[in-house]
């Protein structure tokens, strides 16, 4: 089930966002600690939902400041009211059973008994869950905050122990995943604001992400978890494009977001979970190698690796950043205006690369993928990098040369790729290279596929360039991460509809105008 949390501060507002969660919810929360004068009477005479009346005093988190008598008070009231459930603290739930006048009441409220922790998730949460077992209340609620995704396990495990129906989750952004999958967990109960801005506690998702981008209604315990592993991923759109690739070509799978600090105990942690793949960012590309059981060749000779796929609980390293660069590459000098079907990518034509001079800014995971790719062509490859001892050991590794960004060379390059990020989103008008150094004829490829016309694509297109945008290496990164998954390849203007879709909503103006101009 669902809840979502009313946290308006005066009647009226309550009652219409009430009102409005009703649409969605399966339970509202009203916290009246969030009120001055909370009517109780009023507020559940118009409910529609079944409702949790809850009194958080400030010691837990909550808004209360008033006495303990005033704040329990509130809670025997909505008990007499016939509330369909109240939720009383750990420390508090004594004092409310003890009077013999609510005993008869609150047989048609159920109890809900909650501990609250803002620090942590402590190791001692059995132990926690054990006391409040013997509260005597009907439900028990265990709320932490996660300092690790790590902590997301320890809740995972106490509702393999518990016999009681349990609310559980983690709080904070490392915990964001255990609120979406509630259900996998065994949760009694998720909450999601109402809106962006409405939230009743940290990490909270909005109901609007938890049912359009998570689908949280059609999830279960079958449901298969792939997700990607990286920090930061906050600003990830992997969510939107796969979580819709899974509903759209039917497959009970959901896919969310790890921030991860240390990858080994991630990866050995989350095999309880029995992960089925995931992705792999920034800083893990590299480092994630040594917690797998094989490494395909090209990832390998790469030495980085961007997806994973669990396959009879032995997990598998891929590489799709190079191959999705090379395609991307290979249609704009091939001609191509727009991104092809995978049926049409698979037939491109790859010796065009052959004996093309080309110069890459950045020596990082991207640039390192990008440079085997090429290498593997039979182009010749110039690194550059700012770090030009990161630079030396890429291209000793490929087998190319390097050099510093001030070594560029206009007229001995046909193609540029920037593999820094550059001009990436907010810094929207930095640029990895002038303008004058551009030269008609030349491909320029950007990396970055936010904003989808960096300003390096929109010079270059200027002076007359092949231009290559990162959205098309993505779309197809994506796509062939997708089909390592589940065997089925999704169509790549499918994922870039969505990318472009996601794109638009956080973006700058001036993207939206390429959109439009791409239309
Ligand atoms: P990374 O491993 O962190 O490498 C970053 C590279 O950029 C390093 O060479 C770094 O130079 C350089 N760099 C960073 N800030 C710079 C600055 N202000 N000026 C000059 N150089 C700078 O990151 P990555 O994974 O390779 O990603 C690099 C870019 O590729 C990002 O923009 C990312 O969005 C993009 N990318 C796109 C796709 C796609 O599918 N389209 C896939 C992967 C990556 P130093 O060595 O000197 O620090």
């Amino acid at each position: 089930m669902i809840c979502i949390p009313i946290v308006a501060n005066n009647l009226d507002d309550a009652v219409k966002d009430m009102t409005e969660a009703s649409r969605f919810a399966d339970i509202i929360e009203l916290r009246i600690d969030y009120m001055k004068h909370p009517d109780l009477k009023i507020l559940l005479e118009r409910r529609t939902k079944p409702v949790i009346v809850t009194n958080r005093p400030v010691r837990e988190g909550g808004k209360f400041e008033g006495s303990e008598d005033d704040r329990l008070s509130l809670l025997k009231l909505a008990i007499k009211l016939q509330a369909d459930y109240v939720d009383v603290e750990h420390d508090s739930i004594q004092r409310l059973r003890e009077d013999a006048a609510l005993s008869a009441a609150a047989g048609k409220t159920k109890l809900i008994v909650s501990y609250h922790n803002f620090q942590e998730t402590p190791a001692n949460v059995t132990e926690i869950y054990q006391k409040l077992s013997n509260s005597g209340a009907d439900i028990i609620k265990i709320i932490t905050f996660a300092t690790t995704i790590v902590d997301n396990i320890t809740i995972y495990r106490l509702f393999q122990q518990a016999k009681m129906p349990l609310i559980s989750f983690c709080m904070g952004e490392y915990g964001i995943i255990s609120r979406i999958l509630y259900k996998k967990f065994g949760s009694y109960v998720t909450f999601a604001s109402l809106q962006k801005g409405k939230e009743s506690a940290p990490g909270q998702v909005s109901i609007h992400e938890l049912l359009n981008v998570y689908r949280v209604k059609s999830l279960d315990k079958q449901t298969a978890i792939y997700g990607l592993i990286g920090n930061p991923v906050s600003h990830s759109i992997g969510p939107y494009i796969h979580n819709a690739l899974f509903m759209e070509l039917g497959f009970n799978a959901v896919y969310v977001s790890f921030k991860v600090d240390r990858v080994a105990d991630f990866i050995k942690e989350f095999k309880a979970l029995d992960t089925r793949g995931y992705s792999v960012t920034i800083p893990h590309k590299e480092s994630v190698m040594s917690c797998l059981d094989v490494i395909d060749p090209v990832s390998k000779s790469i030495g980085a690796v961007n997806t994973i796929v669990n396959r009879d609980g032995r997990l598998m390293g891929y590489n799709t950043d190079c191959e999705a660069a090379m395609k991307a590459l290979e249609c704009a000098i091939e001609g191509a205006s727009h991104v092809p079907s995978p049926s049409k990518t698979a037939t491109t034509n790859n010796t065009f690369l052959k004996g093309k001079t080309v110069t890459i800014l950045g020596a990082g995971g991207a640039a390192r993928a990008i440079a085997f790719g090429l290498k593997h062509r039979g182009a010749t490859v110039t690194i550059l990098n700012r770090n030009y001892e990161r630079a030396q050991l890429l291209a000793g590794d490929v087998g190319c040369l390097a050099g510093r960004p001030e070594d560029f060379q206009a007229g001995r390059t046909d193609v540029i790729i920037n593999a820094t990020p550059v001009g990436m989103f907010p810094a929207v008008d930095a640029t990895p290279i002038d303008r004058d150094k551009l030269k008609p004829g030349m491909v320029v490829f950007d990396t970055i596929y936010n904003p989808l016309e960096t300003r390096l694509l929109r010079e270059a297109r200027g002076q007359g360039c092949t231009v290559v945008g990162g959205l098309q290496m993505f779309a197809r990164q994506a796509a062939e991460q997708f089909q390592l998954w589940t065997g089925r390849m999704p169509s790549l203007e499918s994922i870039e509809i969505i990318a472009c879709e996601r794109l638009a909503n956080i973006q700058s103006r001036s993207d939206k105008h390429f959109l439009a101009r791409k239309s």
